[in-house]
């Protein structure tokens, strides 16, 4: 019979699951759980990967969220090229520096060099602000607010990751031009909350809403905004996403300016800009915090197939009304769950058994598998098997409609609990310096009044690469630094008291900064 578990001979199809330990070797596991789980391929150009459908789903989910949020505040898709001529490129110092080395170079054509090189864009503020500054002429044309779905390309030289750092990424970038800077600090603080909304509402990741240091902010901007992540295995931290306060800046430089609307015998206006812009990094962010040794666990709400439906309990004794009404209760049940809106799947074929099948779509993450058999057809009721707890339960056919969209946002909220108890229990207080390595050895971020002094901050960085015995860590030339960087200034503070000192230096704090060794 079809999809028969006592067919032996078709059934020697032995799955090849994942054979490295999450805690053990994390990057042997992540790199495991992506190939096998059929999200990513590596590819033959060095820190560039493939995204293959059941990824790039859940970055079609994440556009569609974020999409329609930033249309409703007025911003419009558009697309410039991915080219720009050194010249542009070159036009804001501050920001080129920040840039340069990881910008590639377009140098030859076919077999002949180019006049001059041309760069890719490693970001598009130059690409798009020549254009501004021609569209935007009146105070009337402010807020002027523009998005692109896009990618970038940073050639960077630090050990490659899936999706947390590859040398082309998809990303968005929105930039918006105000007339005030109030107006640029409530665009910047809105899409800030998006990004953490698409973190705790899509992904099922806890973030950390804050401003990025002096060191870290940024290059020619005037604030950086963030999200910052943590990986519980590993202790790191992550940077989400980044929303960009520009000031004046940019717009002196590309002469984005409108006339005063107090009149035109009073001085032009520089505008104040914004730019923003999240990741497919938010992909590795998430697979690495909810999957284990089974392989991918993907949040319902971006997954590609929240459920997949398993016929089960057919043997070569089966009689064939009895196989024939399963498989078509199972086909009945994918159109009616289709047409309510839930994203479905089946496995029919006959080659693999359904235990088989079980493991192969745990090893995909699939959020619930229906186990659909004559016994259960009998009780008028399927199977749902949890792919986050391994936890089943019969629910009546006529109510799955209603039931499965409880279960997909039971496991949503599971696994974001399940994330956020472990970075508010490894996210922890800091006040010595003595404690503040032994802290970070402990897999955890650490929050430590701060000084605010950039120096400081190189010195925290230098002086935390070291063991608590204050030798040095094992150089490994891949491993990312070692050494604590600020993450963000969090939004959210403990109460600083008078007269709290800098947690390195005699200098007293201004506030508390969260520190971590991170990606
Ligand atoms: P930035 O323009 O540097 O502020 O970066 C914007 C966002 O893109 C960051 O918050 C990161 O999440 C992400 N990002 C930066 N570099 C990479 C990279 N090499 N690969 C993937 N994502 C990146
Ligand atoms: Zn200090």
């Amino acid at each position: 019979a079809a999809g028969g578990e006592s067919d032996a001979k078709l059934d020697d199809a032995k799955l090849i699951g994942v054979t490295v330990d999450k805690e053990k070797d994390f990057s042997g596991w992540y790199q495991q759980i992506l190939t096998k789980g059929e999200m990513l391929d590596y590819y033959d150009v060095s820190g560039c990967y493939i995204m293959r459908p059941a990824s790039y789903a859940v970055w079609e989910q994440i556009q569609k969220f974020f999409d329609e949020k930033i249309k409703s505040d007025g911003v419009a898709n558009a697309y410039f090229p991915m080219f720009v001529s050194s010249k542009v490129l070159e036009k804001e110092k501050d920001h080129v520096e920040g840039f340069a080395p990881e910008v590639a170079w377009v140098t030859r054509a076919g077999s002949s060099d180019l006049e001059e090189p041309i760069a890719i864009r490693p970001t598009s503020e130059t690409v798009m602000y020549p254009y501004y500054a021609k569209w935007i002429r009146s105070h009337r044309d402010l807020p002027f607010k523009m998005n692109q779905w896009n990618s970038v390309v940073r050639w960077e030289f630090k050990h490659p990751q899936p999706f947390l750092r590859t040398r082309e990424f998809l990303w968005q970038e929105g930039h918006t031009v105000h007339l005030t800077h109030e107006d640029a600090e409530g665009q910047v603080l809105r899409i800030l909350d998006w990004y953490e909304e698409i973190y705790r509402e899509l992904l099922a990741v806890p973030v950390v809403k804050g401003v990025k240091t002096e060191n870290e902010k940024f290059a020619g901007g005037k604030f950086t905004t963030t999200v910052e992540g943590y990986i519980p295995t590993t202790g790191r931290g992550i940077q989400g996403a980044t929303s960009h306060h520009l000031g004046q800046n940019f717009s002196k430089m590309f002469n984005i300016t409108v006339e005063n609307p107090e009149g035109s015998d009073k001085p032009k206006i520089y505008t104040h800009q914004t730019s923003w812009g999240l990741s497919t990094r938010v992909i590795g962010v998430m697979v690495m915090i909810h999957s284990d040794n089974k392989g991918l666990v993907i949040p319902p709400r971006v997954s590609q197939y929240q459920t997949v439906i398993i016929p089960v309990g057919l043997t070569s004794k089966t009689t064939k009304e009895v196989v024939d009404n399963v498989y078509s209760s199972c086909k009945d049940l994918e159109s009616r769950l289709k047409a309510s809106g839930i994203r479905v799947t089946s496995d029919y074929r006959d080659n693999y058994s359904p235990g088989w099948k079980f493991s192969n779509w745990e090893l995909k993450g699939v959020p619930v598998r229906l186990e659909v058999g004559p016994k259960d057809l009998a009780n008028k009721s399927v199977l749902a098997v949890r792919r986050d707890t391994g936890a089943k339960v019969a629910i009546k056919l006529d109510e799955l409609d209603t039931e499965l969209p409880k279960l997909l946002d039971a496991i949503h909220e599971n696994l974001y609990q399940t994330a956020k108890e472990k970075f508010d229990e490894h996210r922890v207080l800091v006040h010595e310096w003595s404690d503040f390595v032994h802290q970070l050895n402990k897999k955890n971020v650490v929050v430590a009044p701060w000084c605010g002094v950039p120096e400081c901050e190189d010195e925290i960085k230098d002086k935390s690469a070291k063991q608590d015995n204050g030798e040095d860590f094992e150089v490994d030339e891949k491993a990312p630094s070692m050494g604590a960087k600020s993450l963000c200034i969090p939004y959210s503070q403990p109460e600083l008291k008078a007269g709290t000192k800098c947690i390195r230096c005699e200098k007293a704090a201004i506030n508390y900064t969260m520190f971590g060794r991170s990606y």
